[in-house]
């Protein structure tokens, strides 16, 4: 039996994927009343989205997760090329990058999705938040003042706000009637599972290159913190993958020098065909759409948890601002404005990594990643330094204090530098949003009151981290 919902909420999420979690964490830090309905009776099994990006876990950093991501899981193994069962040498996935002072944690991080999500719930629900369980939405209808949810078992719920983050599938985006084109990266269906394998050591991403006999490709790769591998396959088009575990045994077998029973279990497995798609729309009134329900892509390169993840970041601190602060409701247009360029280059960066036209490497890490163009940046700087209005706020050591620590949290921070500003910065002052990206950037503080009063930030009363990094 599903559990009697509360007939209205502030704002309603629907699907407790990571994208949703993540938006349930930050509304309920602000204050804001959230609900996150899920349609499944517990959260996703699967381990496949097992990358977390440099930028996603400066994220999970501000969420207060940080340490448990990296309790729970491990640096990525250099991959180990395999053929007719001999070891041919490895081959990094990445090359790692280095900690330094503005990026703390340059590499990306591997654990399995279910455990990621395991970790945002208990943060959500330390929060005070919840997941309602076996809540599947059917529809929705919306006027001025609120979207009415409509549910396959129960009443309706009344909510201020809708955020769809139910998948790629998103029952809700199609309600909305809003398009998703796009194209097929690769028509060859691909098999991934979650397997108990014995016979191959866990320090390499095993990697079997196709065998020349119709066969497509197998990456076998331990799953940090768990007895597991993740297996992915590629199949010849047209094929029906078997997804039972003689049917991923005989894959197995067929792609590399493992007999079938060395295969000893399969906990999970699914299959998929990878394609590209963006939806039309963020918004309709008052609901939007983040992460997969706005965009799907091709897995390799790692960014759709990631970019799902960051949707909801963008996201969560403007409904906050709007529903707590008075903020204006126009600060909920930049979410589009500022996400979907975000996720239509993503795609072309994932379609290009699937062809084997590019590697991972900077881009993928998602530091770059910024608003420059966007209507909510201000840079009136004549001769604007390294880091720009619009561009992540990266890390520093400012008057004996972690920048990341003042940044941590639900508020603006006020940044003002002089002569012995750290390095990146340069001398300025600088408004730093609630997501860690610089919104203002001057060379003193004139207009900085101007632009707060715009955005919510000053309605918000939130800029009690004033840092001076004098002289
Ligand atoms: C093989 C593979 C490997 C991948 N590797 C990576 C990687 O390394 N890094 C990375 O960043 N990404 C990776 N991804 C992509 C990643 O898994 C997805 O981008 C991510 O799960 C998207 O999260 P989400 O929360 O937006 O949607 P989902 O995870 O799909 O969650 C949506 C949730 O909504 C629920 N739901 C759906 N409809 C309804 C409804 N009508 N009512 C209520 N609830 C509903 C669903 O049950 C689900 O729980 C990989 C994907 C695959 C297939």
């Amino acid at each position: 039996m599903a559990a009697q919902l509360d007939v209205q909420t502030d704002v309603l999420v629907v699907g407790a994927g990571p994208s949703g979690l993540t938006l349930g964490i930050d509304l309920a830090r602000r204050g804001v009343d959230v609900l996150v309905v899920e349609q499944a009776d517990a959260l996703f099994p699967g381990s496949r989205g097992k990358g977390i990006q440099p930028r996603t876990l400066e994220v999970f950093d501000d969420l207060g997760v940080l340490d448990a991501i990296r309790a729970a899981g491990g640096p990525y193994p250099a991959g180990m090329i395999w053929q007719d069962g001999r070891r041919m040498g490895e081959r990094r996935i990445f090359e790692p990058a280095g900690a330094t002072e503005e990026a703390p944690y340059p590499d990306p991080w591997m654990l399995p999705q279910w455990r990621t999500q395991e970790i945002l719930l208990a943060r959500l629900e330390a929060l005070g938040g919840r997941v309602a369980f076996r809540q599947k939405v059917i529809g929705l209808s919306q006027g001025d003042d609120g979207v009415t949810v409509r549910f396959a078992h129960g009443p309706d719920l009344r909510a201020g706000y809708v955020v769809a983050a139910d998948g790629g599938r998103s029952t809700v985006r199609r309600a909305l009637g809003i398009g998703m084109a796009g194209e097929t990266v690769d028509p060859s269906p691909m098999l991934v599972a979650d397997v108990r394998i014995t016979g191959l050591d866990r320090d390499n991403w095993h990697i079997f290159p196709p065998n020349g006999e119709g066969d497509g490709f197998l990456t076998i790769c331990p799953l940090a913190g768990t007895e597991d591998f993740q297996l992915v396959a590629r199949f010849p088009e047209g094929t029906e993958v078997d997804l039972s575990l003689d049917g991923i045994r005989t894959a197995v077998a067929a792609r590399s020098h493992l007999a079938p029973e060395d295969v000893t279990g399969a906990r999970w497995a699914s299959d998929f065909r990878p394609r590209a798609a963006l939806a039309d729309r963020f918004r309709e009134g008052r609901v939007f759409l983040a992460g997969d329900a706005a965009h799907v892509h091709s897995p390799a390169g790692g960014q759709g948890l990631n970019t799902g993840v960051q949707d909801a970041y963008n996201l969560g601190w403007k409904l906050g601002a709007v529903l707590r602060d008075g903020a204006p409701a126009s600060l909920l247009d930049t979410y589009e404005e500022e996400r979907r360029p975000i996720a239509a280059d993503m795609l072309g960066l994932s379609t290009r990594i699937h062809r084997g036209e590019t590697r991972r490497g900077e881009a993928t890490r998602q530091l770059r990643l910024g608003y420059r163009a966007s209507s909510l940046t201000e840079e009136t700087r004549a001769a604007p330094g390294p880091v720009r209005a619009g561009d992540r706020a990266p890390d520093a050591t400012v008057a004996g204090v972690r920048l990341f620590d003042a940044l941590r949290g639900a508020h603006w921070t006020l940044l003002t530098t002089g002569a012995a500003a750290p390095q990146g910065y340069g001398v300025g002052v600088f408004l730093i949003r609630p997501d860690g990206y610089v919104g203002w950037a001057g060379e003193t503080a004139d207009g900085v009151a101007e632009y707060a009063a715009r955005t919510g930030a000053e309605a918000a009363r939130r800029i009690p981290s004033s840092l001076i990094c004098g002289p």
